[in-house]
């Protein structure tokens, strides 16, 4: 079951004060997906740790409403132009909210990892708003993103690569690229660093390549 709280919320960009739905507790999850699209039973919290400001299209975590967060003019300007404009509906869906979340983050140079994270929630939002044209689109910039941040030095712990390795293959399976999705799957192991703790990793590449599922067991 979800629950859900009110906050208020006042808009860095347009000082647009507004009330928002955050998720208070989740639990009695209904299982997860090969991609780690978890599943809460009922109501799915994921829309809800994030927030809109239904005036401007500004979007992004709590704390990117916390007093003193400075918006640079560019950033308060290319909100102005492309986010506003984007917005059609007084209740912005799950996807829409992450999308204008992780374009603030891109404007604001996050890391690929965490930007990557926001294109996966969109994604997923999108499998409970049946938009599988928009799910593709997001699981295509989330695997970009992942792929830079195994690109990077240190943009992802070493224990982590080869979690994330099996993901970037996961995505692009579920995009409908077998040729990329084995490419990344066949990685997996020069990533492995503690075959013991991992071997599920492994196990799970090497399934998904043979003959895939949807759900872990
Ligand atoms: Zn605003």
């Amino acid at each position: 079951m979800t629950t859900l709280n009110l906050i208020e919320l006042t808009c860095p960009v347009c000082e647009n004060v507004f009330r928002s739905q955050t998720v208070v507790a989740t639990n009695a999850f209904g299982g997860k997906r090969t991609d780690f699209h978890e599943r809460a039973a009922g109501m799915q919290p994921l829309p809800y740790f994030v927030h809109l400001c239904t005036h401007c299209g500004y979007a992004g975590i709590e704390r990117d409403f916390a007093d003193g967060v400075g918006v640079p003019p560019e950033l308060r300007a290319s909100v102005l132009d492309q986010l506003q404009s984007a917005l059609q509906h007084e209740l912005p869906s799950g996807s829409l909210k992450y999308d204008h979340a992780a374009r603030v983050a891109e404007w604001q140079g996050s890391e690929p990892r965490y930007l990557a994270d926001l294109y996966l929630r969109a994604a997923w939002c999108c499998v409970d708003e049946h938009d599988t044209e928009a799910e593709r689109y997001f699981r295509r910039r989330a695997a970009w993103r992942f792929a830079e941040a195994l690109e990077s030095f240190d943009g992802v712990p070493i224990e982590e690569r080869a979690v994330l390795t099996y993901l970037i293959g996961e995505l692009w399976r579920r995009i409908g690229d077998r040729r990329r999705a084995r490419e990344w799957f066949d990685k997996v192991p020069t990533e492995i660093t503690e075959p013991a703790a991992q071997a599920w990793v492994m196990e799970v590449a090497q399934q998904q390549r043979r003959s895939p599922r949807e759900w872990f067991a």
